[in-house]
């Protein structure tokens, strides 16, 4: 069975451990590389992406956990041994390019060969070969503040392959560049992993690049929460054993269920995975409108929010079939439901308009006929002057059911607990609906 190039154990980096200022950069890590795999770290910034790569390099020691490459652990390296790994063993590639400026282009791509000892002559004929691949010779006794941003980061590619390394590192390696450069460094890239047979390690945090990776850890708050495959290269046996191990990755059956279940991600198998049925379940049961169905319902909605359509062409949208662009409910429905969401966003264009005697007095009407409530004039005053307090914000939702639930003897409008919980929510949902940024 294929070893992996690169493993990580159970890996945590924890800054200033136990300090004010501790930050827990990498968790619990596990993660296996193999020969001539191209794997991306994506994720926003801050979740651990370069910390993984720096310790991948060795340049950032573990705080627990272990790194080892080619089934050797960094950590009991000897610093020869560490030396010579990132002189021949790892290649890196930097967002910044980190060319010296004091040398011509042809001394920077030759530098990691004259700590090895390489004669002159051999380090000119390897740089040069290099530079004549990458469009560069012409360059090559110019320095880098003559060259483009896209024109550095091909020298920096350059040297990093000089000493013909198994494995490159790059982070964030195009951050720097403008479109048209950035693709021909990915094109590169993507060329040094499928015909030098290079593994590649690229972190980067742009959904664009995610197509050039055979595999894609997502990473989140220092940990990998998810595994995306776009081209299994992995040996057989270690898939099947990582699978085994690691129930994080996807599965077919769960691929297909992300498909029907938009919100569906594979960190809800385990513990998060009954409630998630639970809540599929009910919908189901008490809808009989599809996932699609529902999707497109709110793309709808969200266009008659942003006031770009009529409550009218909604309706028309809700009703249409899905080959003529609608959201495929029938006529009955579609007419219901807009009556209803049109009466809720007649109430939030009143609280809108900022009069908060009239406001309260529209949406007691409203709720009183929303839910069939029949009170004495007495007590509906009362319930008219809680709704005042919640749209002036001076209580909350809880200080708005307590005062709808409380009897009346002590003051309360003295509701059905069911209906005070309805008519909290439709209250936050119209406070909602009216706030705007
Ligand atoms: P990414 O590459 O995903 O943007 P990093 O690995 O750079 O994330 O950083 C992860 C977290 O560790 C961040 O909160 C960052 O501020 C913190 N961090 C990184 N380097 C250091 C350091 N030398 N000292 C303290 N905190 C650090």
């Amino acid at each position: 069975m294929a070893e992996p190039i690169i493993e990580v154990n159970n890996l945590s980096v924890i800054y200033n451990k136990d300090k004010s200022n501790e930050v827990r950069s990498l968790l619990d890590v596990s993660v296996k590389i193999y020969p001539q795999e191209y794997v991306i770290m994506y994720g926003p910034s801050g979740c651990g992406k370069s910390t993984l790569l720096y310790s991948i390099s060795g340049l950032q020691l573990p705080t627990s956990g272990s790194v080892k490459i080619e089934g050797k652990d960094i950590a009991t390296m000897k610093k020869k041994e560490i030396v010579q790994l990132h002189q021949t063993g790892i290649g890196m590639i930097f967002q910044a390019f980190y060319l010296i400026s004091s040398l011509n282009i042809l001394d920077n791509v030759c530098l990691p060969k004259v700590f090895r000892g390489d004669s002159r002559k051999d380090r000119k004929e390897e740089g040069m070969k290099l530079l004549r691949r990458f469009g560069l010779a012409e360059q090559s006794d110019k320095f880098s503040n003559q060259l483009s941003g896209g024109q550095q980061q091909r020298v920096s590619i350059a040297r990093s392959l000089v000493n013909n390394p198994n494995i490159i590192l790059a982070d964030e390696p195009v951050g720097n560049l403008d479109s048209e450069s950035a693709e021909n460094v990915l094109k590169i890239l993507k060329d040094l992993n499928e015909i030098d047979k290079k593994t590649i390690i690229m972190v980067t945090h742009n959904p664009e690049h995610l197509i050039y990776a055979d595999r894609i850890l997502h990473m989140k708050d220092g940990r990998i929460v998810e595994e995306e495959i776009n081209k299994d290269k992995r040996p057989k046996e270690a898939t099947q054993a990582d699978m085994a191990a690691n129930p994080e990755t996807i599965s077919d059956e769960i691929k297909l269920l992300m498909r029907t279940f938009k919100n569906f991600s594979p960190q809800q198998v385990g513990a998060m995975l009954v409630p998630f049925k639970a809540k599929q379940l009910i919908a189901h049961v008490l809808s009989d409108l599809t996932e699609e169905q529902i999707t497109s319902a709110e793309n709808f909605l969200k266009n008659l929010l942003f006031k770009n359509d009529t409550i009218d062409a909604f309706s028309k949208n809700l009703d249409l079939d899905f080959d003529e662009g609608g959201a495929g409910w029938n006529k009955m429905r579609a007419e219901s439901f807009s009556q209803r969401i049109g009466k809720t966003l007649a109430q939030v264009e009143v609280l809108s308009a900022g009069d908060m005697n009239m406001a309260a007095k529209s949406v007691s009407e409203y709720m009183l006929s929303l839910f069939k409530i029949e009170l004495p004039d007495e007590i509906k005053a009362r319930m008219y002057a809680f709704i005042k307090l919640r749209l002036e914000n001076k209580i909350d939702s809880a200080g708005l059911k307590q005062r709808l639930d409380a009897p009346v003897k002590l003051g309360g409008v003295g509701l059905y607990k069911p209906t005070v919980d309805k008519f909290a929510k439709e209250m936050e949902i119209l406070m909602l609906l009216k706030y705007s940024a």
